[in-house]
């Protein structure tokens, strides 16, 4: 496995040394109680960083958004998000599931939302119309290749959005990563949204664990879904520990990542046939149309020479390239040569 070049995901990093240090040496007492010291810790820490009232320790991203766009919606309504969301096409439909909500998309290149277009599909209640509760952002966007969210245009939403009476809950899973692209404290990115979701497992490296962050009422309500969702842990502080050093230490780090992804963007695009998306942060789309093969095809063939990088759909010709703390400069350089390999 180590020798592999894996850059799938930034979910396939594993935890630091200092990471499996404090998971072994963690306090921890039964989270269902309320009783586990280094959950609460981390939630207290995580409320402080986003400047939230309070924040909620939850196994996996997914049921952390699961659990926001349940908090801020009724059955039967209607949340507006953008065509690529993630809580639409990699969330198994938990929106409808869980909330009983529709989801209402809109088309955007970059995968940024903006007010005007928000506007003209919100609904208002009436004898016809599912109303809409929510507005749902993605920052970064994954599958728009990791794009940042401009501070103006989030504080528009919000102020539209909040003006009508509705909320907006941004799927924050690498929102480090776009706090270091725009230069802008997490706080300043959640001033102005109902809640925030991230991910500890990914570029900051924990092996398990995002969190929610919001008002004491929504994140209250939070738990009792956590309980319902079957997310209800027990001696938790165990990853809460892992937790803490990601969310205290790694995103000093992720400029890194975004180094890495821009030596990889620049290399890939003088390769003849490769057309390459400039990344914002540590995710690199490029299109493999040129070259005359399909991305699966050109995918099988990287793994066999010990490099993984995803096709984004099947059958297509764009695949997706993701840097992370456990490929370092020199892995990217590596996978540099094998893909030049394996095309000529
Ligand atoms: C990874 C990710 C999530 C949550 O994923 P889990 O695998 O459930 O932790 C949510 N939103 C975005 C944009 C993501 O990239």
């Amino acid at each position: 496995m180590n020798d592999l070049i894996d850059l799938r995901s930034d979910t396939v990093t594993r935890p630091t040394p200092a990471m499996r240090r404090a998971m072994a040496e963690a306090e921890v007492g039964d989270d269902v109680y309320g009783e586990d010291p280094t959950v609460n810790c981390l939630e207290r820490r995580a409320a402080e960083i986003f400047g939230k009232e309070a924040a909620l320790f939850v196994p996996t991203g997914t049921m952390g958004n699961t659990i926001a766009i349940k908090i801020h919606t009724h059955h039967g309504q209607e949340v507006i998000c953008d065509a690529r969301a993630h809580i639409l096409d990699w969330e198994l439909s938990m929106t409808a599931w869980f909330s009983g909500c529709l989801v209402r998309t809109i088309e955007s290149p970059d995968g940024i939302l903006r007010w005007d277009r928000i506007r003209r599909c919100l609904r208002p209640a009436g004898p016809n119309n599912a109303p809409t509760a929510l507005i749902e952002i993605e920052n970064t966007h994954n599958m728009a290749g990791g794009t940042v969210y401009p501070i103006e245009i989030i504080r528009e939403i919000c102020a539209e959005t909040h003006h009508l009476g509705l909320k907006v809950h941004m799927d924050g899973a690498r929102v480090f990563n776009a706090s270091v692209a725009c230069g802008l404290p997490v706080h300043e990115i959640a001033r102005d949204v109902d809640s925030v979701m991230f991910c500890l497992s990914k570029g900051l490296g924990a092996p398990a664990g995002s969190m929610v962050v919001g008002t004491k009422e929504a994140i209250a309500l939070g738990r009792s879904y956590r309980k319902r969702l079957g997310g209800g842990m027990r001696q938790a502080g165990v990853l809460a520990a892992a937790g803490l050093i990601a969310l205290q230490e790694m995103p000093a780090r992720l400029h890194e990542d975004h180094t890495n992804a821009r030596f990889l963007a620049d290399s890939l695009a003088s390769i003849s046939g490769l057309n390459v998306t400039p990344p914002q942060t540590n995710i690199v789309i490029f299109d493999v149309g040129g070259t005359g093969h399909a991305a699966p095809d050109i995918s099988r063939r990287l793994k066999e020479r010990g490099v993984l990088i995803n096709p984004v759909n099947t059958p297509g010709t764009t695949m997706r390239a993701v840097t992370h703390y456990d490929a370092p400069r020199a892995a990217c350089e590596h996978a540099v040569e094998v893909i030049l390999s394996v095309l000529h």
